[in-house]
């Protein structure tokens, strides 16, 4: 346990091995991989074809350091991920995780605007709730005060604006209108803080662990991007938990047809083989960036070739089967399945997502939208249940008064119709043991 940083009443199993959908404890008990680990392992465990690639790049080199060497998996995995996104977004800079990808967007970002002498442009408005990282530059952009309120004094706190969650605001969610309503919220922020300070603005396309899956609202992507265009703010979109097809397209922000100025992407990329992210960049930023003496920034692990090679066969697999579609189709029988949990068990308020990226949120009440008391810990004693019933689900509960506990339900892209049906039951048994803890709604 020497590895341990927290407090914790209910001690995790010991991991044995995993294959496929599927995880084992030092046991021998089976788990459903309800969640992907924390939306990572897209392509399911011990993947053949990319173990053997990785066992392929160990025997020729597992390190050369990226100023040292070039190599030739980080060339390959460049040029597949450039054709992967969006037009004129074509370079790609390696590294090993979320918090560094997003770190990367918002140097490249600042860097950029001191090439065409805007060195008062610094403000990086962000979202609440809304994750984009543990480190102090991410944490800076991180609308999330249980992670964020002990290191403020350390950081400069960035500009926020509200998510569009329409469905806590009574709001018409498909209503173009709404996604305007929650759009205009960050030309305001831009004018309040003046648009010459401002930098970017930093987005999930679809929400992750802060907001539980949120989709945003019609028309709120695209509208985003002109009030981006027309300040000449750089518009992020960080894709570290949509990127990769969980959400039925590539990155998540297709949906939309709407292209940002620069990605951070990671999770889903790496797949959960290797520690693996990248940024991905519009050519002139960088271009403009390598003129001026070029990019202030990298970390030593970045780009290395096992990595690389690893993601290299993620994406070939992701393409091989079609795992993309198979997130949509599964993520469609998927929601549909959570809706029918919705009907049959009241403490769930709200069923949310895309594709294989999907929430389900409890509330005291659906109609007034209350949390349930915080003593009840619902995030946590959920997912105890869903352990014991041999399903991993993943939690958060972000209220604060304004958000509550939200569980995604996010199972690797590889699932198929009788193990969305074995893991629906599994959740099903689970809400019943839980919803017969609950005074109010077991009637006791
Ligand atoms: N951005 C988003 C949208 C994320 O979901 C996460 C991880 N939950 C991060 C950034 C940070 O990624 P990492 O934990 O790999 O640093």
């Amino acid at each position: 346990m020497s590895n341990l940083f927290y407090q914790t009443k209910s001690p995790r199993p010991m991991l044995d091995r995993a294959e496929g959908i599927y995880m084992w404890d030092s046991t021998g008990k089976r788990y459903i991989d309800g969640s992907s680990g924390a939306m990572v392992s897209n392509i399911g465990h011990s993947n053949p074809a990319v173990l053997a690639a990785m066992r392929a790049q160990m025997d020729r080199s597992t390190f050369g350091y990226r100023l040292h060497f070039q190599t030739e998996s980080s060339e390959r995995l460049a040029a597949k991920t450039a054709a992967l996104a969006p037009e004129g977004l074509n370079r790609v800079f390696f590294v090993s995780g979320g918090s560094e990808a997003v770190e990367s967007t918002l140097k490249m970002a600042r860097q950029y605007t001191l090439t065409h002498g805007d060195p008062q442009r610094f403000k990086v408005i962000s979202r609440y709730p809304g994750y984009h990282g543990c480190t102090l530059g991410a944490l800076a952009i991180t609308g999330y005060a249980p992670m964020t309120a002990p290191f403020d004094p350390m950081m400069q706190r960035m500009p926020k604006i509200p998510a569009p969650r329409a469905y806590l605001d009574g709001l018409d969610a498909d209503d173009p209108a709404t996604g305007g309503h929650y759009a205009d919220m960050l030309e305001a922020k831009i004018l309040e803080e003046g648009p010459e300070t401002v930098l970017a603005f930093i987005v999930e396309p679809v929400g992750g662990a802060s907001t539980g899956a949120l989709v945003p609202p019609a028309g709120y992507m695209q509208r985003v991007r002109e009030i981006c265009t027309q300040y000449g703010v750089l518009l992020i979109h960080d894709e570290v938990m949509t990127g990769g097809g969980r959400t039925g397209r590539f990155f998540g922000a297709e949906h939309w047809d709407v292209s940002p100025d620069l990605i951070s992407i990671s999770k889903g990329f790496g797949g959960g083989y290797v520690p693996l992210g990248a940024m991905i960049a519009r050519d002139d930023i960088v271009e403009a960036v390598i003129g001026s003496g070029g990019f202030i920034h990298g970390f030593t692990y970045a780009g290395n070739p096992l990595a690389c090679a690893a993601g290299c066969a993620v994406l070939d697999q992701i393409a091989e089967h079609d795992l993309i579609g198979n997130a949509a189709r599964m993520g469609d029988r998927l929601r549909d399945r959570l809706r029918g949990l919705m009907q049959r068990y009241p403490l769930i308020g709200d069923v949310r997502g895309k594709g294989l990226l999907m929430a389900f949120e409890l509330m005291a009440d659906r109609h007034t939208k209350a949390p349930l008391p915080t003593e009840l810990n619902a995030h946590a004693r959920l997912v105890d249940i869903a352990y014991e019933n041999g399903l991993i689900i993943y939690s958060r509960r972000t209220r604060g008064g304004t958000s509550g506990d939200h569980f995604l339900v996010c199972p690797p892209m590889i699932v198929d119709e009788a193990q969305l049906d074995d893991l629906t039951e599994r959740l099903d048994r689970s809400l019943a043991s839980y919803m017969a803890e609950i005074p109010q709604f077991s009637g006791a």
